[in-house]
């Protein structure tokens, strides 16, 4: 049951109510959630709902319907997030573990792990206990393979996930392990679940051959109740009558799993399938139904591996499903960052001169905003994101040292061009040291019981309302307020108490302010996005730069534009983008903006560079990334 405490309980009546549920021999969690303080507790304290909501200090008592209880999402709405190193699952981040199915030998494990990494895999796996079908199988290299696992990940910075098969190897698995996994066949093994709770370590816990999802759930409800709270939900393929593949993929897990537990939930579409040409397409689609990761068998010579050979992928197949998914993860309002172990490493080796704490990046608008969102998912959480209240002053935070990046739209695919921002690129002196992409899915958001057809004024940014013109042109009685970020339109709803008040916003909004969403994706094209620049002095880290934003300006004479686009046409320099704008003070002369998928500022480039400023009146290179 979930025991609702009233806000202005006192710790004496507190400390009654938890120990009547310790002397009944509950198990317990305190929760604090959307400003409530909840206790959710387990078993029989000898006394039912109606006894608890009779003390004083508890506003209501809600009993959880399910068998499971402590992975409910009653008793935890938010999303957990599991964190590993740097790495967290159930984030707005995609995690892709990748690794062969057994530890083979040193080579294999360095030939797979150097390739998974460079593709972006944040971490590894591999079986050094290999619970097999046949006892004439290879059986795994035990120790051996663990002690691979971890110079792996001191090799790599890769966290290792491995598997558990027997209470026995509790203590080797602890010394070697980030993760442990139990597999699909120990789903139901008690004793192991019990051990693994105990052990302290992020579990990984694979749905059982024929479990149902609530056996599974049940599962987890076993490590959770031994007092281990960071499970990894794996949905695998489970055994049905269709032997086309090794096992069916049940995909609407995902959905199912999202409605009843707060635990995130990967997929690992290789013994699911059992077969590598089947694998890729059901990542993809694992990633658009709302998995939070993958893990994938990949090996360097699938041919001769010791098992599972068939579903393994070549490294560059790998590399090639993570491009997909890149593209597909915006969609679904995710991200894969293929460069974010590094990022993150680099990030946590800064500290800032003046206060020793963690790096700070400046965004336009409160938390909640499609900014504070780019900035989480491009950072994590080893930056701190500060709200700043103009574009200008991102820049000048990051000039005068407050903020050591910043984060700002560049670009919107309905839109067009954030020309606020290029021309701060331009006085300002700073660079472009990143770039990302976010889909931009805008709500209508209003107190909740709000009605659309009574709503009067909407508040949200000028930019907002050209993305949702269709839709408000449904509404002529509605008046548009322009507003500078779109979380600072609903808190302005929030605070004005009003019904006939609305914003346009994401959905992180009206979660952050306890609003309604009244009316989602009121964009009229889907296809929205926003492409954000991240700013600083210098990169965060040395990965290879595969994007420069130019500027620059031509004679007035003909063929001027034409000579300057010769020279990266004869240099073989993709452009992806051309825009030309006013330059301030020189009627009808333009200034040209360019995105090239090249970095010109390395060396190799250099007598590109130099050609370009031949043929160019006025040069910058705002950033390479
Ligand atoms: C594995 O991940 O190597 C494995 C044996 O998986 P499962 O338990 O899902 O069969
Ligand atoms: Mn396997």
């Amino acid at each position: 049951m979930l025991i609702v405490l009233e806000p202005e309980i006192t710790p004496e009546q507190k400390n009654h109510i938890l120990s009547i549920l310790r002397g009944g021999g509950c198990l317990f969690r305190e929760i604090s959630e959307g400003g409530r303080c909840i206790i959710g507790a387990t078993g029989n304290a000898g006394h039912g709902a109606d006894y608890f909501e009779g003390l004083a200090g508890v506003a209501k008592v809600v009993p959880v319907s399910t068998a499971f209880k402590l992975v409910s999402r009653q008793m935890h709405v938010a999303d957990s997030q599991i964190k590993i190193g740097d790495v967290v699952v159930g984030g707005p981040r995609i995690v892709v573990i990748a690794g062969p199915c057994a530890v083979e030998s040193r080579e294999q494990m360095h030939a797979v792990a150097r390739e998974v990494r460079k593709y972006g895999a944040v971490m590894f796996r591999g079986g050094a206990f290999k619970p097999r079908t046949s006892p004439y199988s290879f059986q795994g290299m035990g120790e051996e393979g663990l002690k691979l696992l971890a110079e792996i990940r001191e090799t790599y910075s890769m966290p290792v996930v491995t598997e558990i098969t027997t209470p026995a190897q509790a203590d080797l698995v602890m010394k070697y392990i980030d993760v442990v996994q139990v597999g699909a066949r120990n789903m139901q093994n008690f004793e192991l679940l019990k051990c693994v709770g105990r052990l302290g370590k992020p579990v990984l816990l694979k749905r059982g051959l024929a479990a149902t999802i609530e056996e599974w759930l049940m599962s987890a409800e076993y490590i959770l109740s031994e007092g281990n709270d960071n499970v990894i939900l794996c949905e695998r393929g489970i055994r049905t009558f269709e032997p086309y593949t090794r096992n069916t993929l049940d995909l609407s897990a995902i959905p199912v799993i999202r409605n009843l537990t707060h635990l995130p939930i990967i997929i690992d579409p290789s013994h699911a399938t059992g077969m590598r040409e089947k694998v890729s397409p059901m990542a993809r689609a694992a990633i658009a139904a709302g998995a939070d990761g993958l893990m994938i068998e990949v090996h360097n010579d699938p041919d001769h591996a010791t098992s599972d050979g068939a579903q393994s992928l070549y490294p560059k197949q790998f590399g090639q499903l993570m491009r997909d998914i890149y593209v597909i993860a915006p969609v679904v309002g995710k991200q894969l960052d293929y460069g974010y172990l590094d990022k993150a490493r680099a990030v946590s080796r800064m500290e800032r001169a003046d206060d020793g704490k963690g790096r700070k990046a400046a965004f336009l608008g409160e938390i909640g905003s499609f900014s504070h969102k780019a900035c989480l998912q491009y950072f994590g959480d080893r930056v701190a994101p500060m709200s700043v209240s103009s574009f200008k002053t991102v820049f000048d935070a990051i000039a005068d040292g407050r903020a050591d990046f910043g984060i700002v739209p560049i670009e919107n695919s309905l839109a067009g061009s954030i020309h606020e921002n290029y021309d701060l690129l331009l006085s300002s002196g700073l660079k472009i040291i990143g770039e990302m992409t976010l889909r931009i899915k805008h709500n209508l958001i209003g107190h909740p019981g709000a009605e659309i057809e009574k709503i009067r004024r909407v508040l949200s940014i000028p930019l907002v309302f050209q993305q949702c013109r269709q839709f408000l042109d449904n509404y002529p009685e509605i008046e548009t307020v322009p507003m500078t970020d779109t979380a600072h339109a609903v808190r302005q709803v929030k605070e004005s108490k009003s019904m006939t008040d609305a914003a346009i916003a994401g959905e992180q909004a009206a979660e952050i302010y306890g609003m309604e969403v009244l009316e989602e994706g009121i964009e009229t094209n889907p296809r929205n996005f926003t492409r954000f620049v991240v700013i600083g002095t210098k990169p965060v880290e040395k990965a290879e730069k595969k994007k420069s934003s130019i500027v620059f300006s031509t004679g007035n004479q003909p063929g001027a534009l034409f000579e300057t686009l010769k020279v990266f046409a004869e240099n073989g320099v993709n452009m992806v983008k051309l825009e030309s704008r006013p330059i301030h003070g020189k009627p009808w002369e333009y200034m040209f903006y360019v995105d090239v998928e090249a970095d010109i500022e390395a060396d190799e480039r250099r007598d590109f560079l130099d050609l370009l400023k031949e043929k160019t009146e006025y040069l910058r290179v705002l950033g390479s990334y």
